[in-house]
């Protein structure tokens, strides 16, 4: 025995690399410890046996050719990925290596040396990593990388031709139901609501998240709009059944646009101008879709362009605050007034809220736009004393707490001369829920200076009520969609009823909006509602012609705003 011998049966056993000698008819000759472990057997099982019968049979017709190559000495050595079958029945990815080591003249017949890695670990490792690359890692759906690259495949594959429809599809509200019940519930709100698009759809159409609460839908084979609404209709339907978000029952409403494919549009343009037709299904008052027109690419102004010009709006002056009578449903008196905000664009014209508010928000405007209105509000006061009511002001969830509303409230009451109790602060839900104690105290101490809260469109979020009315509440308006519903004898007519004679039991007063008929309006009143407003009483205008052009059934009462039964507020 040679010391190269030696050396080659100590590397051969101490290998971590597997090792193994077979003869050119593919039979173990010897194996070592490390190769044994990669197939979970002992080293004696598998010496005699072929290697055939661990190699996973999709292998095994290219194994057959190379090992043929290299133990006929045509071919020194072959490297190869090659998938061995485990003792357990799992398959092992390996890296092999076969090389002729010995060639005995006499008989002519080759022994080979196999080298294995195991590499599952690694190609585990890579398979997961190009999953999230192409995948999002809450819901599973292919995330917007591999939406582009599927939907390119789908609009190849009809030329462009037409029949691929885009939907895009946007959870309204959802930031409410992150806030009212942290974020680990609102990720299993988007996992059910995702389950529930890909289960309306047909197999082949492809259901993509883009992150947030966007989702796209790829409509394949869809040969007309009206195909595509009928799609979207059942998935409107399964998204907005109830839903169970941290214990509690709610139900959410999504808008949607739509785009078809166009000659010559590429992946990204139809997205686009699903999102284009989506963002337009928001500012028609959300729970909607709107198709793609031409028209929408010169409508919509990008979030980062309308920041800008607000910006420069507040700065010169463009936001104006109308005002819109609160009428009491009594004598149909003014007693009070909401203040609204208006953006009187140069080149647009008059924006509503719904055009800028949420870029406000976000972009963290809201608190000097707040500000704005606080000090114009204040000053209608101060100019009308023969108005003797209060005046409602709303305001966001962003200017309470840390942004220090009571401070902003006492100065523009210092700045006006007006007294506190004729100031009311419309706040949602959320907003009074307070969650942090700098919100906490920042409610306390409004209502300590006199100042009077109200819950704002009450009933459109998801808190319970005891959390909204832990902070002293004054009062309540009901959000215009209950009375949209006002005389359906059934839920609408109950949610009415029931939260009229709350306001009255909490001693609050309640003021229903969006009273646009007389039949509204006489409902209404047998339900128990004190207040109310709405088209039908008046719509919101600045104040000089409002007070210019009071009519009769317009006229300001002496004593505004009374609570139930007691006497009144100023
Ligand atoms: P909101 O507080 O619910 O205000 C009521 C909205 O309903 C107003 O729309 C008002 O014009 C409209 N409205 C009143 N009566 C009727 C009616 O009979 N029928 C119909 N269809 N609508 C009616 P507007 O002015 O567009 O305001 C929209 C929202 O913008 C407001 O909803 C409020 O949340 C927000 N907003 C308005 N001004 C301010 C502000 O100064 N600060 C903040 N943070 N938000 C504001
Ligand atoms: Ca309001
Ligand atoms: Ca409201």
């Amino acid at each position: 025995m040679t010391h190269d011998d030696d050396l080659f049966r100590s590397i051969f056993r101490d290998s971590p690399i597997g090792m193994a000698l077979v003869d050119d008819a593919g039979t173990f000759i010897a194996l070592n410890d490390a190769f044994a472990r990669i197939l979970g057997r002992e080293s004696a099982d598998v010496v005699g046996a072929h290697y055939s019968t661990y190699t996973h049979p999709d292998d095994l017709q290219r194994d057959r050719e190379m090992m043929t190559a290299v133990a006929s000495g045509s071919m020194p050595y072959y490297q190869a990925q090659k998938r061995l079958l485990h003792h357990n029945g799992d398959t092992v990815w390996t890296r092999v290596t076969v090389s002729d080591v010995a060639h005995d003249a006499a008989s002519g017949r080759h022994t080979c040396i196999i080298q294995i890695e195991d590499v599952t670990e690694v190609r585990r490792t890579k398979e997961l990593l190009e999953h999230r690359a192409q995948y999002d890692h809450l819901t599973g759906l292919p995330n917007r990388s591999r939406l582009v690259e599927l939907l390119t495949a789908a609009l190849s594959r009809t030329g462009n031709t037409a029949p691929v429809a885009v939907l895009f599809i946007d959870i309204d509200h959802f930031k409410l139901i992150n806030d009212s019940f942290g974020h680990e519930a609102g990720d299993d709100a988007i996992i059910e609501v995702a389950r529930r698009i890909r289960d309306s759809v047909r197999p082949t159409d492809v259901v993509a998240r883009l992150g947030g609460d966007e989702f796209v839908v790829v409509l394949d084979a869809i040969l007309t709009e009206n195909a595509a609404q009928g799609l979207l209709a059942v998935i409107t339907d399964a998204v907005q059944e109830p839903l169970v978000v941290g214990g509690h029952e709610v139900r959410v409403t999504i808008s949607t646009g739509i785009a078809l494919a166009d000659v010559g549009l590429g992946a990204e343009g139809l997205v686009r101008r699903a999102d284009l037709a989506m963002f337009a299904a928001k500012q028609a008052g959300r729970a909607g879709s709107e198709v793609f027109r031409e028209d929408l690419h010169a409508k919509a102004l990008s979030r980062l362009s309308v920041e800008a010009e607000l910006r420069l709006a507040i700065a010169e002056g463009q936001l104006r605050v109308h005002y819109q009578p609160v009428v009491d449903l009594g004598t149909r008196e003014v007693v009070a007034y909401e203040a609204l905000v208006r953006w009187q664009h140069p080149t647009r014209g008059l924006l509503m809220p719904q055009d800028f508010i949420d870029v406000c928000e976000a972009a963290n405007l809201v608190i000097e736009l707040g500000r704005l209105v606080l000090l114009d509000a204040c000053g209608l006061i101060a100019s009308y004393p023969e108005f003797k009511g209060k005046v409602f002001v709303n305001v966001s969830t962003r200017q309470i707490g840390s942004a220090n509303l009571t401070r902003v409230v006492a100065s523009a009451l210092d700045a006006t001369g007006v007294s506190p109790d004729r100031l009311g602060l419309e706040i949602t839900e959320t907003g009074m829920l307070a969650a942090t104690p700098a919100e906490h105290s920042d409610l306390a101490r409004l209502t300590a200076m006199g100042i009077d809260l109200l819950i704002d469109d009450f009933g459109t979020g998801y808190s319970s009520l005891s959390s909204v009315l832990q902070n002293p509440v004054a009062g309540l308006k009901l959000a215009r969609e209950f009375t949209l519903r006002l005389g359906d004898r059934s839920t609408g007519d109950r949610i009415s009823t029931a939260m009229a004679s709350l306001t009255t039991s909490l001693d609050m007063y309640g003021i229903i909006e969006g009273i646009e008929t007389e039949a509204q309006y006489s409902i209404a009143r047998k339900h128990g509602w004190s207040y109310g407003q709405g088209f039908l009483f008046g719509h919101s205008l600045p104040i000089e012609e409002l007070l210019a052009d009071a009519k009769p059934d317009h006229e300001l009462a002496d004593s505004a705003l009374t609570l139930p039964g007691s006497s009144a507020l100023t």
